[in-house]
């Protein structure tokens, strides 16, 4: 079957799942203090559904599955998920992005169910700053789901993701770093993008990959630039010494639009095909008035052949998306 390409001649070989747009964590940068109002049970797709997207998907040549959300490991019996998208042919690399409070008791049937790559969320090692910035305080559940993700061989690689805030993570970069160092975690800092629900991001807001490098390197030396595959959405680094690895994802100071190869899927079963996107396709009606696959097959070409060239964060009349970050599903 024909690829799955643009109109700028991308082509689509990821796909991000929100499986629920509920989260426990009210993170500044994403969420509001009183959270958001939640989908019904009725209007998120089934795991049924999800699993017949993805073997659409992966028959246009989709390989790579992350689940995400909200927060994921709130939806009940996700290993379930995660056993019936990687027993389906064509999904060659399925990973997961989680605020980690549930990975201590879920690393193990996540792993047994066949999740390959983990994604934690992870902006300060400081437990009265983590909670300042998660307005939750869950450092340590955290940091004990880390530890059960690292006994499962399996599970690799294990990146610990911190969103940059300008005027916050100046002073959490050190020691994040050093987590980098001592154990066999990729921490990546990733800019901060104007999709928190308050609507308070400016761009004096963002502290970029450039600045925390400089930061890093001011104590530890210059580091070395690693290679990355051409649709990565991260500058790797190592440092000098071998020991440890960093990652930026700088899609305000540094976009990597051109390379794209990503289209999301929000919980409730609308696609996009950028992160900024100002029009979904809808995907669950036709699911449950009994689609074929075919007629799947020619909506998700339709929808991808209108995928954003670009975001255009730093334009002038930037205008926002209209969901924020939890709602469709970073
Ligand atoms: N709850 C899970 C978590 O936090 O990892 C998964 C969903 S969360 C929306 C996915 C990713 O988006 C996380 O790495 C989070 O830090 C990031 N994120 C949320 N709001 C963001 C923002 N405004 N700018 C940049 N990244 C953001
Ligand atoms: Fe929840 Fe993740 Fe958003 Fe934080 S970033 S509020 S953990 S969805």
């Amino acid at each position: 079957m024909d690829p799955l390409v643009d109109a700028w001649g991308r082509e689509i070989k990821s796909v991000r799942i929100s499986v629920t747009d509920k989260c426990n964590f009210r993170c500044t940068y994403c969420m509001p203090a009183e959270g958001l109002e939640w989908l019904g049970r009725d209007e998120i797709l089934s795991f049924e559904e999800i699993a017949r997207l993805v073997g659409v998907l992966a028959r246009l040549g989709v390989d790579e599955v992350r689940l995400t959300g909200g927060e994921p490991l709130i939806r009940r019996d996700l290993p379930t998920l995660v056993g019936m998208l990687s027993a389906t042919a064509g999904v060659r690399d399925l990973s997961l992005t989680t605020n980690g409070v549930l990975l201590d008791r879920l690393a193990r049937p996540l792993v047994e169910a066949g999740l390959q790559r983990l994604n934690v969320s992870l902006d300060s090692l400081n437990h009265v700053r983590f909670a300042e910035i998660t307005r939750r305080d869950a450092l340590d559940a955290v940091l004990r789901g880390l530890e059960e993700a690292e006994r499962y061989p399996e599970l690799r690689p294990i990146k610990v993701n911190c969103v940059a805030v300008k005027g916050f993570t100046e002073t959490e970069v050190p020691a994040l770093a050093e987590l980098a160092r001592r154990k066999p975690y990729v921490v990546r800092f990733i800019e901060f993008m104007p999709l928190d629900a308050d609507q308070a991001w400016h761009e004096d807001d963002v502290l970029t990959g450039g600045e925390i490098r400089a930061i890093i390197e001011a104590s530890h030396g210059p580091l070395v630039e690693l290679p990355a595959k051409a649709s990565s959405t991260a500058r790797r680094f190592r440092f000098a010494d071998g020991a440890g690895e960093l990652g930026f994802v700088n899609p305000v100071s540094e976009p990597f639009c051109s390379s794209c190869d990503r289209i999301r899927l929000t919980a409730d079963g609308q696609l996009r095909t950028c992160l900024f996107s100002r029009r979904e396709w809808d995907l669950k009606k036709p699911l449950r008035e009994g689609a074929s696959d075919a007629e799947l097959t020619q909506l998700l070409r339709f929808a991808v052949r209108h995928k954003e060239l670009k975001h255009r964060i730093n334009d002038p009349g930037f205008v926002r998306a209209s969901r924020s970050m939890s709602q469709i599903g970073g």
